[in-house]
């Protein structure tokens, strides 16, 4: 099981959280004059990578809030939590 901290209850089991999918996904500044293939693209198409990878998480069972965790996709090392808004961690080399 996972230990997940989250930026603002602190450590807490895996089983309070619920994963949000990608970190940081811009929604297009000008997303009505934009094609039908881009508006697609920017809901659908998400990063799958085989290492450090950007969430969004919830901490559905605590305070409900959701913050970003840069996790690695083949360990589930979590290296950092942080509040959305905060400056987002470099992956470790
Ligand atoms: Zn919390």
């Amino acid at each position: 099981m996972l230990l997940i901290t989250c930026p603002w209850c602190g450590p807490r089991a895996e089983l309070e959280f619920r994963c949000g999918g990608e970190a940081h996904i811009a929604r297009p500044a000008d997303a009505m004059n934009i094609s039908d293939a881009d508006y697609a693209r920017y809901l659908f198409m998400r990063k799958n990578p085989k290492g450090w990878h950007y969430e969004r998480w919830n901490h559905a069972a605590g305070c409900r809030r959701w913050f970003n965790a840069l996790r690695h996709t083949a360990t589930h090392e979590i290296r950092a939590t942080y509040k959305p808004g905060d400056r987002k961690p470099e992956p470790p080399r």
